[in-house]
């Protein structure tokens, strides 16, 4: 409604004075009704109503209930509604509300357009209910003459007033002369100084004015003609009443209105378009028809409550009818649907379907209603509230209370939901939870009570609440009656952990006050007794006593500081005193140290001063001696400074634990665009190491600030060890720093920091590599020194392993849960499940590669790193930078030898396998198992290192005894691996025994045996036929999706016109912010990374050709896209995968596509990399989607090693020594939470675009009071991102969307009214409900077309349709409707594709944190 005073529209001067008249009367109604909507809470029912439409489909059960039903009311409200602006006017509705009961009523809504032939027997049930309820002396309550309600339905001789009845004005009650005493005072002094006319334009009952009155002044006053007959100047109207009376509002928005449309769902008439704008919307019609019927219910409610409130003794008097079992039937069921069901299921449920069959109220109690079946988890996550909040949160609006029976009723239905299908939720206790608890305070307090949980606590700090889990339901029940609901509150905190600096400042207050001092001037000194002493305690009014203050790495005699050789001592008795500084005595040298709460050095709490035994010693010597102690391995590592629990607060049996969920999350922020939050990319100049980023987290963690600015400038500078000893010395050499703060060597720095430099290097004769002993040394055996020696890094993998695990123990945890683990990953490859134990166990994923380092034209060398990746990890963050093992790293102009560069990590792996890991974790060692799970490189490091022919050899398959053949003359140049000969003569499969008996038969005169050149360290720890494993980055995309690109193009670049068009429906694709790359121009698909050959042939490919072809014929050759259908097929499945079963069904796929490649496609390109492609179904059987298992991180990781190196020589050593400082600084404060998978939240910020919400705004009213059955509050707040794990997602309010697109989604609507239960659509923002996140969704409706009705594969594969299908579901994007649903809905982003003016294909996005 956007009419308004001063925006007259332009019609106005041209209409005749009649329409200017209601014009400015629908004006100023509008206004007053905006007004009052913004000034009182709304108008609601202050009892329970049940509605029942009388129509054509009600039936004469449900007719013969109200007759019965009203036999036993004696009064009633009465209010009619008509159609608007019909000149003739008819009535089209009446409301008749029963007054049975003051806690119930029934209001029945005659739909006179719909009522049923007048000979049926429905319509005689009708007549006779009519005349019952006006007829024995009963009373009639409307608002305004009676009469008058029943002008315009004369025609249908259902009612007469002429009978015995009662009828009761209420209007006439409420004039401004008579309701003085029933209105609140200070309403009507305001009222009478007002002459606000606007009151009494407003709607009075059979209100149907519009088009056609007189503009007659009374009219415009009085909002009625009918009230002419009165003595209308005292009249009010109802919204007035309810405002004056209980300072209400009652809404009139729905007065003039088309109330013959049909209000009943059940009428089916929202099924044609009347109040939707352009296009047919569902949501608006049913949405527009249920506020009609809460506005014509409200209407007659709001009389019986006004005539209540004036005559409250008759509140009690009326006959309360037995009620029939149906009717408590019918309540009953609508209780449980609005309280049960998911909010888009309530459409359904407020149509009373009295036709369908209801079940026996006897079976009630055992059963659960029909309708509540449909109940999702999310639903059940209310059920974790206690009831009282339930209550709270439940506001019913028609439906108010439940009966004490009810509630129990509908618990014992909860609680059986909850067994059958949540069976860990009983062994959860939720508590609401004081700011200051972490995990740590949590653990220790539930330790020290005894309570053993199941070590599953999450905080949710939105909700200021904490989840405990429980291994068993008894250990719950015993625990809950320890965890008191105040068990994590303030005052508890208080008590157990204290609030110790407020406890020193207030102190400090206490010395200053009682002794007249300065706050400023007092300091504290420290007297720690010694245990001989104890009698000399004296508590004076400036001293404090504190006792189990411990002290790390030094000990205190005779209140004097040295060094001590034991982690920590107990002070016996620890003094405050508050001194003033001027009576300071100064002696020996002062040694100022922190004091933290705890161990975990957290919070700081206060510095203390303390004299120094030898006036050598500074803070410094302190610092280091707890850094020498902890290297000595008793898992305090991270501590380094003194340390004194102080308080008492600290328990005895204290663990670490630096999990941080929140700190972590705050590296993940979307902005960035970078999911990995690490530093990785391809592109080298988007390769940045933040230093910044670690050095302020390391910070926090109370280092010194300076050491960190130092780092940075060595590291920025690029300065050497010996240039870095030179700044170091320079530092120390200047009188402006303090001397002893500046370390004086670079290993005191890196002593200072704990960075451990757990790497060995080798060098070796570039020539012969025969090994040297030092880097400079000439080759004692060549003597040549042509080129630099090579470098080998070896990296201790046990502590490598040790850093990650401790990093990562939480998540590893949390992924051994089977539940918790993606179906297509590793773990549930059948080598993984095969070799699983029950214990504690790390499975290794190796890789390797080369990559050249340019850091100079003249020396163009190569690193090649050995790479470990922890399968145990959740992906994708065991591919994140800082859990990346590097396990050894050649640095040299010449590729290394396999047994050179594997055999020492081959040796460290083994050694490791036979005797697994301790690693200590919460001051427990836990001893893991390792294992190998694959090995994976590009072909050419897969030859060296398995020893096998390069791929253009005979035998080169690593998987099968395929020989291969030259291709004929006169070409000769290839080694063919044809499907032909394949399929003819199909090969044995390669078994490691077989390789290693190959291995055996080498000798000089037979180099090779079946492809086979020699032994490989890998033989010894992996069989190489099942874990040397292909990457799909490089035989898929890199080599085999980048030819027929290139056979592709050359077709589509004759056409110039093509290309063109094929560019700019690439660019008509907008993708989630979380895509970094993507393919824009087809002509430079030469130039385009991994992840755009990714993106474009697992998505985008298919329908841009498509699209192409319908566009522009014969462009593009359609036996291309008819062959590469069954390659996407076979690629996108093993990509990633929900179900294992689809695998099986994959191998057909490949072997048609193969049995046609050569025809399509060069005969010479039948090479190796395409008989690959065959093995990879086994491949993933094996090792899960190619997705987990793909080089694509490594890749990656190649980059970080050239941003890192410095200088030109020696850089194997550089990369090794700076991995060390990043790897370890970044670990050591990274703690990741299983929050980062489980955290499912709406993000707060104030991003939203207000003005495309306010075009919003109406039809998310509606949608949210159909919904919830409420309009929602004022202060509801809208949101722009939501959050699920690792993924977010974005609105289309989100004003810092850009060109991304992540709020086209795939939602699953189990309510859609279509079979499928997945919909598409695009978020238009988010909001929260009673705590529950939920979106609004511009639904776009499926379509009946399918995809591949458009395109056919070459040659039919069984389910080819199902999968393309499945891939690229088609809506109709000219048909949407706007719906509310729960965030738990959304199952992915989807990339959308417009294929024409009316159908786009959603395409979901499976795996989006995978790596590019
Ligand atoms: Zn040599
Ligand atoms: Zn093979
Ligand atoms: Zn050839």
């Amino acid at each position: 409604m956007d009419q308004n005073s001063n925006n007259t529209p332009t019609y106005y001067l041209k209409s005749s004075a009649k329409k200017k008249n209601n014009w400015k009367r629908n004006q100023k109604r509008f206004e007053k009704n905006e007004q009052l909507r913004s000034q009182y809470p709304p108008f609601e029912l202050s009892s329970h109503l049940n509605i029942i439409h009388l129509h054509y489909k009600s039936t004469i059960d449900t007719l013969n209930e109200l007759i019965s039903k009203a036999y036993k009311t004696k009064r009633y409200v009465v209010d009619t509604e008509s159609q608007k602006g019909e000149t003739e006017r008819h009535g089209a509705l009446i409301q008749i509300q029963f007054l049975y009961s003051s806690d119930q009523s029934t209001t029945i809504l005659i739909e006179i357009n719909y009522l049923p032939d007048k000979q049926s027997n429905l319509y005689k049930k009708i007549i006779e209910l009519c005349e019952i309820i006006f007829n024995n002396g009963n009373e009639i309550l409307a608002w305004g003459p009676l009469e008058n309600e029943f002008t315009n339905f004369h025609h249908l001789d259902l009612i007469h007033i002429d009978k015995k009845i009662i009828p009761i004005n209420v209007q006439s009650l409420f004039s401004s002369g008579k309701n003085i005493q029933i209105t609140h005072p200070e309403m009507e002094r305001r009222d009478e100084t007002t002459a606000d006319t606007s009151y009494y334009i407003y709607d009075t009952p059979g209100d149907n004015d519009d088009m056609n009155d007189e503009p007659q002044i009374n009219d415009i006053l009085f909002g009625s003609h009918h009230q002419t007959h009165v003595n209308s100047n005292e009249l009010w109207s109802l919204q007035k009443a309810i405002e004056t009376t209980f300072g209400k509002f009652l809404d009139k928005f729905e007065t003039v209105n088309h109330w013959k449309c049909g209000l009943d769902l059940q009428l089916d008439t929202w099924k044609q378009k009347l109040f939707s704008k352009h296009h047919y919307d569902k949501t608006t019609e049913q949405q527009r028809r249920l506020s009609m019927i809460q506005y014509a219910v409200h209407d007659c409610a709001a009389v019986a409550e006004l005539y209540f409130h004036r005559y409250p003794e008759k509140v009690n008097d009326h006959h309360i009818p037995k009620q029939t079992t149906t009717s408590t039937n019918i309540i009953k069921h609508l209780d449980d649907d609005l309280l049960e069901v998911s909010d888009d299921e309530i459409i359904q449920i407020l149509m009373p379907r009295f036709d369908e069959p209801r079940p026996t109220p006897e079976t009630q109690h055992d059963e659960m209603p029909t309708l509540t079946i449909g109940v999702t988890p999310e639903e059940m996550e209310t059920f974790h509230l206690s009831d009282v909040q339930i209550e709270q949160q439940q506001q019913p609006q028609i439906i108010t209370t439940l009966t004490k029976a009810e509630r129990q009723r509908k618990k014992n239905i909860k609680l059986k939901w909850k067994q059958k299908h949540r069976p860990d939720f009983q062994n959860k206790i939720k508590r609401p939870i004081y700011y200051k608890y972490d995990y740590r305070k949590i653990r220790a307090q539930l330790t020290d009570d005894k309570i053993y949980t199941s070590h599953q606590i999450t905080i949710n700090r939105n909700l200021a609440e904490v989840v405990i889990g429980f291994k068993t339901k008894q250990e719950k029940e015993a625990a809950a009656t320890k965890l008191k609901i105040n068990y994590f509150s303030r005052t508890q905190y208080i008590e157990r952990w204290g609030e110790p600096e407020a406890y020193v400042t207030a102190s400090r207050q206490y010395v200053a006050q009682s002794n007249q001092w300065s706050l400023k001037e007092l300091i504290l000194q420290v007297i720690v007794q010694d245990s001989t002493d104890q009698q000399q305690f004296v508590e004076d009014d400036c001293t404090f006593a504190i006792r189990s203050l411990r002290l790390q790495g030094a000990k205190c005699r005779s209140n004097k500081l040295s060094l001590s050789s034991s982690i920590s001592t107990e002070l016996n008795l620890t003094l405050l005193k508050w001194i003033r500084a001027t009576e300071r005595k100064q002696t020996n040298a002062m040694i100022t140290l922190p004091v933290y709460l705890n161990a975990t050095r957290s919070e700081l709490l206060f510095t203390i001063e303390l004299e120094a035994a030898d006036n050598s010693l500074n803070e410094f010597d302190f610092y280091e001696r707890v850094s020498q102690l902890n290297q000595v391995g008793d898992g305090h590592e991270n501590e380094n400074a003194l340390q004194t629990s102080s308080f008492n607060f600290e328990s005895d049996n204290y663990t670490r634990d630096d999990s941080n969920g929140e700190d972590f999350n705050d590296d993940y922020d979307d902005d960035s665009g970078n999911l990995h939050g690490d530093y990785d990319g391809e592109n080298d100049d988007e390769v940045s190491i933040n230093l910044n980023d670690i050095y302020v987290d390391h910070l926090n963690s109370h280092h010194h600030p300076f050491f960190m600015k130092l780092i940075s400038f060595i590291h920025e500078t690029k300065l050497n060890k010996i240039t870095t000893a030179k700044l170091l010395s320079l530092l120390r050499s200047s009188s402006s720093f303090p001397v002893d703060l500046i370390p004086k060597t670079t290993n005191t720095l890196w002593q200072k920091l704990q960075v451990s430099f757990n790497y060995k290097c080798y060098y070796y004769c570039s020539t012969c590599f025969l090994e040297l002993a030092n880097y400079n040394d000439s080759c004692p055996k060549c003597g040549s020194k042509k080129q630099n020696n090579s470098e080998l890094c070896i990296f201790s993998v046990a502590e490598e392993l040790e850093r990650i695990v401790k990093s990562n123990i939480d998540i590893i945890h949390w992924y051994s849960l089977p539940k918790n683990q993606l179906a297509a990953d590793m773990v549930n490859g059948s080598w993984y499940k095969q070799n699983k134990t029950d214990e504690p166990q790390l499975a290794l994923m190796l890789s390797t590669d080369g990559k050249p380092l340019v850091k100079s034209k003249q020396t163009r060398t190569s690193v090649w790193p050995v790479l470990g990746f922890l399968v145990e990890i959740p992906y994708p963050i065991r591919e994140y930078v800082n859990n990346i093992i590097l396990l050894g790293l050649w640095h040299s102009s010449v590729a290394p030898p396999c047994t050179l560069l594997l055999d020492k990590i081959v040796k460290n792996i083994k050694a490791l396998i036979t005797t697994g890991i301790n690693i200590c974790i919460h001051n427990t060692m836990i001893h893991f198992s390792l294992q190998i799970q694959l090995f994976s490189g590009d072909f050419p490091a897969r030859s060296k290192c398995n020893s096998l022919v390069s791929h253009s050899g005979f035998y080169a398959c690593s998987r099968c005894l395929f020989e291969g053949k030259r291709c004929s003359q006169p070409c000769a140049n290839h080694t063919l691996y044809r499907w032909a000969d394949f399929i003819k003569k199909p090969p044995r499969k390669r078994t490691q025994e077989h390789i290693n008996s190959c291995v055996q038969k080498i000798n000089s005169s037979n180099p090779k045996i079946f492809g086979v050149t020699g032994p490989t360290p890998l033989s010894s720890i992996l069989s190489i036929p099942e874990q040397s494993t292909f990457d799909y980055f490089h035989l898929v995309l890199e080599i085999h999706f980048r030819y027929l690109l290139s056979e592709w193009y050359i077709r589509i670049q004759q056409n110039t016109i093509a290309i063109g068009l094929l560019n700019q429906f690439m660019n008509e694709i907008s993708y989630p912010h979380s895509f970094n790359r993507y393919p824009v121009d087809f002509s430079k698909f030469d130039k385009w990374k991994g992840s755009e050959l990714r993106c474009f042939m697992l998505y985008t490919a298919i329908p841009v050709f498509i699209k192409l072809s319908l566009n522009v014929r014969h462009s593009f050759p359609q036996v291309y896209l008819a062959h590469f259908l069954l390659l996407f097929i076979y690629v996108r499945v093993l990509h990633n995968f929900i179900d294992h079963r689809d695998i099986k069904k994959m191998p057909k796929f490949i072997y048609c596509y193969l049995n046609h490649f050569s025809s399509i496609y060069e005969p010479c390109k039948e090479l190796y990399s395409v008989h690959a492609l065959v093995h990879l179904f086994e491949q993933v059987a094996q090792h899960g989607g190619l997705a987990y298992h793909s080089l694509f991180a490594s890749e990656s990781c190649l980059q970080i090693f050239n941003k890192i190196a410095h200088g030109s020589v020696i850089l194997g050593e550089q990369i090794a020594f700076w991995w060390c400082i990043f790897q370890q600084l970044r670990s050591r404060k990274t703690h990741y939470s299983t929050n980062l998978f489980t955290d499912k939240q709406i993000v707060e910020d104030n991003f939203i675009d207000l003005i495309q919400l306010d075009a919003f705004r109406q039809e998310f009213y509606l949608s949210f009071h159909q919904t919830f059955g409420e309009f929602p509050i004022a202060s509801l707040k809208y949101y722009t991102r939501y959050k699920a794990g690792l993924i977010m997602y974005h609105s289309l309010l989100y004003s810092r969307r850009g060109n991304s697109n992540s709020y086209s989604v795939c939602v699953n609507d189990d309510k859609s009214d279509t079979q499928s239960t997945l919909c598409f659509g695009q978020i238009l923002f988010f909001f929260q409900m009673k705590q529950k996140p939920f979106l609004f969704l511009k639904k776009f409706a499926n379509s009946k077309k399918k995809f591949s009705s458009l395109l056919k594969p070459i040659e039919s594969v069984c389910d080819w349709d199902i999968y393309v299908d499945r891939y690229y579901p088609v809506v109709r994007h000219s048909t949407s409707e706007l719906v509310i649903l729960p965030c738990s809905s959304i199952i992915c982003k989807c990339i959308c594709y417009r294929l024409d003016d009316q159908y786009s294909v959603f395409m979901p996005i499976q795996l989006e944190t995978e790596h590019d």
